[in-house]
């Protein structure tokens, strides 16, 4: 099963545009998994195949499931690709070498002894982002530490370590507060007692924070994340290393057990799988997972119960929407906009800052989500869901159109309601920004196959592009290396930073737009 449209394309250079000469990379699932993908540091790699001209190349190759930075992961194999043993060998010790250096129980034993030191004792290292034993402090000592590391701030290792944000594989973007405390509210409406946070880690502590504090709550929750460094704050119980996009724990069977069991208590009852995914990240990848932890849930349930669903709550941007049905019909998108601490672009509209174009995605019926009245939100009764304050039902689309919060209007020659910037064009016979150039294909993204952007501004793009570097690169090494290839490449690098800054300002003008 290949992945459609979404990577075709994406890894043409930018700026090079047409369809034509279109290119890219699909994500394959092979039907048989005799042959395992081989390993990266980050569990098995997926296996990509290049698309030129809308043609499969026949050669295809596995690359690091998580990383869409080379810096990052540089794996690269063919997939006839024949290693000698010397070169298994060393990549092996390569993977070992990448993990943390510390055992998850190593790291609840630390834990277990930090909490018992008094308090000017507890340290924690900026540089190194790590909490410190009285062994450490001589190996820190030129490093910026601060001491009396509270019970409060052993609570929220969100708010103690730097958020990843500028590294591509984690983009680290916490929620704010406003959001965060709409869903955790939102749990005992809903009747559910445990939440299986997949990538939310600020969920996962005001979950454990409101159930630790006199609050009626006692929900508990199981935090699944790529990111190492929260191993130090909580017992295996509770935070299993994980990548979501090959489904791989990290500290093997006993992590996996730890997941199964939580999602299987209570014959699977009053579990919820909330997950915030990197957007860059690839959707197919991503739904193969959630299809795996749904899986894992059902087996635990009884027979006469195998027409239930597992509650899920998958947040990521409204233009995925027909990604996301794809692979999941039953899902719908609710208009609240999720909103982000740190992230410049995805911050709520009320406040005077740009709307989020962030949502939630759930197969729970979204008559049964109020959404926040004090923030405009309002029920429609006609789709029996709540909506953001400028959506308007429109009378012959018989639905609530806005996806982006702004009220659409309708077009009688689209047929359907459109962004409120948007004019219907006669020449293109579609409706389009004022100032598009005509006989440009109208088929949207050529990525995700989204009307609303072009490939340039494509949250899919970051990821593709990786994988292309790698392609070249494996090709380039195959050339002989010269020196002068190593200036040349630096340079490219280089110019791939501002093609990334312009790509930035450019999905920024997609967004206002
Ligand atoms: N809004 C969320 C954080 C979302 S940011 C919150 O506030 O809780 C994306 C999260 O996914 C980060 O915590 C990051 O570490 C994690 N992540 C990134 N890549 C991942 C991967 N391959 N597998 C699992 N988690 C990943
Ligand atoms: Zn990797
Ligand atoms: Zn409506
Ligand atoms: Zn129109
Ligand atoms: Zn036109």
């Amino acid at each position: 099963m290949a992945a459609p449209r979404d990577w075709l394309g994406a890894v043409e250079e930018e700026g090079n545009s047409g369809l034509q000469g279109s290119s890219g990379v699909e994500v394959v699932f092979p039907s048989d998994p005799a042959t395992p993908a081989p390993l990266c540091p980050h569990g098995p790699t997926l296996l990509f195949v290049k698309v030129n001209q809308g043609k499969e190349e026949s050669r295809r190759f596995y690359a690091c499931s998580a990383c869409r930075d080379r810096k990052d992961c540089n794996f690269f194999q063919w997939e006839d690709e024949k290693l000698s043993e010397a070169r298994l060998a060393a990549r092996e010790a390569h993977n070992r070498r990448c993990q943390p250096p510390l055992s998850r129980t190593q790291c609840a034993e630390r834990y277990l002894k930090f909490i018992e030191l008094p308090l000017p004792e507890r340290k924690f290292c900026q540089r190194c982002q790590q909490l410190l034993l009285p062994d450490d402090w001589e190996k820190h000592r030129e490093h910026w530490v601060v001491g009396n590391i509270s019970v409060g701030q052993l609570g929220r290792p969100s708010q103690l370590l730097l958020p990843l944000e500028n590294k591509k594989t984690n983009a680290q973007y916490l929620f704010a507060e406003r959001t965060c405390h709409f869903l955790v509210d939102l749990l005992p409406a809903l009747g559910l007692t445990r939440v299986l946070c997949v990538g939310t880690p600020r969920l996962h502590e005001l979950i454990r924070l409101k159930a630790s504090g006199d609050e009626k709550s006692n929900i508990k929750s199981l935090l699944l994340d790529i990111d190492f460094r929260y191993s130090q704050f909580y017992m295996e119980d509770s935070f299993c290393r994980y990548n979501m996009f090959n489904h791989h724990f990290f500290d093997g069977k006993a992590a996996l057990e730890v997941c199964r069991t939580f999602l299987q208590e209570d014959k699977g009852e009053g579990v919820i799988m909330v997950t915030d995914p990197p957007f860059g990240g690839l959707v197919e990848p991503l739904a193969v997972t959630f299809k795996k932890l749904i899986a894992m849930w059902k087996e635990g349930q009884s027979q006469d119960s195998s027409h239930k669903e597992l509650p899920v709550f998958w947040i990521f941007p409204y233009f995925f929407e027909s990604r996301i049905r794809q692979f999941f019909p039953s899902f719908c998108m609710l208009d609240y906009q999720v909103d982000y601490d740190n992230h410049a672009l995805y911050k709520h509209g009320k406040t005077g800052r740009k709307q989020s174009p962030v949502r939630i995605f759930t197969n729970i019926p979204p008559s049964k989500i109020i959404l926040p009245s004090e923030e405009g939100y309002r029920f429609c009764p006609l789709c029996q869901r709540y909506v953001s304050l400028e959506n308007q039902h429109c009378e012959h689309c018989n639905s609530c159109t806005s996806k982006d919060g702004r009220k659409w209007n309708h077009c009688f020659l689209c047929k359907k309601c459109v962004k409120p910037s948007w004019i219907h064009c006669s020449i293109c016979g579609h409706c389009a920004l004022p100032d598009h150039s005509c006989g440009a294909p109208k088929d949207g993204c050529f990525i995700c196959g989204e009307l609303d952007h072009k490939r340039s501004t494509c949250p899919q793009i970051t990821a593709s592009k990786k994988v292309i570097k790698a392609v070249r690169k494996q090709k380039q090494r195959k050339s002989k290396k010269t020196k002068m290839e190593t200036v040349k490449e630096q340079s490219m690098n280089h110019t791939s930073v501002t093609r990334k800054k312009k790509r930035r300002e450019r999905a920024h003008q997609y967004l206002c737009s």
